[in-house]
């Protein structure tokens, strides 16, 4: 296994499930990939818990991750805060909840029962998940190749087409499109964003709850799967020789091996091979976009009404801040201080800014748009850490070629959120395509004998 992330993790498990001992290489010294907690700085800011790479969402959706968890004795009921979908706003002016009713009548009564959108925001919005539902949601997820025939439009094309009101793009679909596949509507793919929505609308109606992890990251299951196999940590693999007979992975021989690592580090380590041409192709043309992390630590202590709010974004005053999460509520420690994570997800404003004005900015609108949360309103800052990952996922922009998990060696397979999952880049797209590698190999190798 090349690469401990969420992805080769999940193809480790199966393999060894299916009785092949594992070896997995990683390059840093934490597993979980870009989904791992993250070492303190030596003097940096002190939090009552470890930090993650990047505050992050699950959703009842993750049945896989949800099901590889209880595989390895992780219990998601107590790891995951489980809540009913509801997208509230901070400054209390906005707020959508799923009532307990069976699908897709819970949808039906969320998007209707808004507050804070008008009557013709909601029926619009309404009209329009309705809409794609009867058009199959736009054959959800898997683009064409490019230049082929019925491409995807971009998620603002398909909005204006639907007649969308701006408030119910401000307050609904641009956050959620920003949240859900990290990229702006005007790029986005509208076909990877009905796949969302159907996903969370036309499914069971626990799909659509929000999970919001109760340890840090690595914790949650990773640390648990690596220690099932032999774990060569801080081990960059530098060179790959798939072969008939073996695979040899910086010259150690191996019955087979996976590449779970991000697609230009796949690029990179791919040997040259004619069938294989358009796959690395495919795999240099990903562009990435970042996503940042602000973690707040106060002065006193401080509850916000749920664990995750809507933040009003205002570019022009560097608010960029889309939600924000109490940690202390999610973690449970440290009754002292409060402490808040807020993100911003396609966060290219951050990119070659000053750290310092960039927290000034989400710091400003955070006692702005708190003031009316707790008792007086966010108590003064002590501590701040961001965090920015510039290659937080791929821009999951319309008609990109992903590969799948196969590749021209039969002893080789590939995995990571990036393949051809139907998901835009997120954990549970990179637990199902890594199952689907380890499933590749290990049929492979049983059909060897
Ligand atoms: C800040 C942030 C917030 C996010 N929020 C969410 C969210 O709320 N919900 C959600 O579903 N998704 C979210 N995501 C996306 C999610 O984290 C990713 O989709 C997922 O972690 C990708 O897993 P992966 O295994 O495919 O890739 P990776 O996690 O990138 O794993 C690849 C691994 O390979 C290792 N590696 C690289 N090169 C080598 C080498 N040469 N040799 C050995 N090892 C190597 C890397 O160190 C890494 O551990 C977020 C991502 C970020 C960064």
């Amino acid at each position: 296994m090349i690469g401990a992330g969420w992805a080769g993790l999940a193809a480790a498990h199966v393999l060894a499930g299916r009785g092949y001992a594992v070896t997995v290489y990683e390059a840093a010294r934490e597993v979980g990939g870009r989904a791992r907690t993250v070492v303190a700085r030596p003097g940096g800011p002190a939090f009552s818990a470890p930090l993650d790479n990047g505050q992050h969402l699950l959703l009842g959706a993750y049945t896989e991750t949800l099901a590889l968890m209880r595989e390895l004795g992780q219990d998601p009921d107590a790891l995951l805060l489980r809540a009913p979908l509801r997208l509230a706003s901070a400054d209390g002016r906005f707020a959508l909840r799923a009532p307990r009713l069976p699908s897709p009548l819970h949808g039906v009564a969320a998007l209707l029962g808004a507050r804070g959108l008008s009557a013709g925001a909601r029926w619009a919005a309404l009209r329009f998940v309705l809409g794609l539902r009867a058009q199959g949601w736009l054959a959800a997820g898997r683009d064409p190749m490019p230049g082929q025939a019925g491409g995807s439009p971009t998620v603002a094309r398909l909005l204006a087409t639907w007649n969308q009101p701006r408030e119910a793009v401000a307050r609904l679909w641009r956050p959620l499109c920003l949240a859900a596949l990290n990229t702006p509507p005007e790029q986005a793919c509208a076909r990877l964003f009905a796949a969302v929505l159907r996903d969370s609308l036309d499914a069971p109606r626990s799909h659509s709850d929000l999970l919001l992890p109760r340890c840090d990251l690595s914790s949650l299951w990773p640390r648990a799967a690596a220690a099932r196999h032999q774990l060569r940590r801080g081990q960059a693999v530098r060179e790959l020789v798939p072969g008939d007979e073996r695979v040899l992975v910086d010259g150690e021989p191996y019955a087979a091996a996976v590449l779970a690592v991000p697609p230009g580090i796949a690029a990179r380590l791919l040997p040259p091979h004619p069938a294989m041409q358009a796959v690395r192709q495919a795999l240099r043309a990903f562009r990435h976009l970042p996503i940042a992390t602000l973690t707040v630590r106060l002065a006193a202590p401080f509850r916000l009404a749920f664990p995750m709010l809507m933040l009003t974004e205002d570019a022009a005053r560097g608010h960029l801040g889309q939600w924000v999460f109490d940690r202390r509520a999610l973690l449970g420690h440290d009754e002292g201080h409060g402490e808040l994570a807020v993100v911003v997800s396609a966060a290219s404003d951050f990119e070659g800014r000053d750290r310092a004005a960039c927290a000034a900015g989400l710091l400003d609108q955070l006692r702005e748009q708190l003031a009316g949360q707790g008792a007086g309103g966010m108590p003064p800052v002590q501590d701040w850490e961001l965090l920015v990952d510039k290659r937080a996922t791929f821009a999951a922009v319309p008609d990109l070629a992903r590969p799948g998990n196969a590749t021209a060696w039969p002893r080789l397979a590939l995995c990571g959120d990036w393949t051809d999952t139907g998901y835009p880049g997120t954990l549970e797209g990179a637990v199902r395509s890594g199952l689907e590698a380890g499933r590749l190999l290990a049929d492979a190798a049983d059909a060897r004998g």
